[in-house]
């Protein structure tokens, strides 16, 4: 397995990477206030990505309404895209989920889910970054023009 993808950061460089809110939650376990997240009415078909190092998680397709006031999920896009791990905090007995890639906490995972899994995961939309999927090209314009390139993003002086 040594070439399995991995992202690694300072805490000091995640900081500089997320918001302070992304922070708390991917790299301190955080929760967002329920029905307070971007994507928890989000029924767009596309990609859920993690927020901080930009893997695919989720796929809308699993997304369904489950009421609890964050982004819900029958399972991840990738099995092997997230880790998880017992959680005994605050008294509860939870399985945290984490991005496999880059460790960050994306949220935890419970039983009593829809589908043929029964799994619902549940996950902050601080921790997600969506994609969403057939966006409409622009009228008239050329088919083979690609978006604007984001590769060059080396701005940071050390
Ligand atoms: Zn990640």
């Amino acid at each position: 397995m040594a070439d399995e993808p991995r992202v690694e950061r300072t805490e000091e460089e995640w900081r500089e990477h997320l918001t302070p809110a992304q922070y708390d939650v991917l790299r301190r376990a955080g929760t967002e206030p329920a029905f307070a997240g971007e994507y928890v009415y989000n029924k767009e078909s596309g990609e859920y990505r993690c927020a901080a190092c930009a893997t695919m998680l989720f796929s809308a397709d699993t997304k369904f309404d489950s009421g609890t006031g964050w982004p819900s999920f029958t399972e991840p896009a990738v099995a092997q895209a997230v880790e998880l791990r017992p959680d005994r905090s605050y008294g509860m007995d939870r399985t945290e989920v984490l991005c496999r890639v880059c460790g960050s906490h994306l949220g935890h995972v419970f039983d009593d889910g829809p589908g043929p899994t029964g799994q619902r995961y549940c996950i902050n939309s601080l921790a997600l970054s969506f994609d969403a999927a057939g966006e409409p090209a622009p009228a008239g314009s050329s088919s083979s023009t690609p978006g604007p390139d984001e590769a060059d993003a080396g701005e940071h002086p050390q």
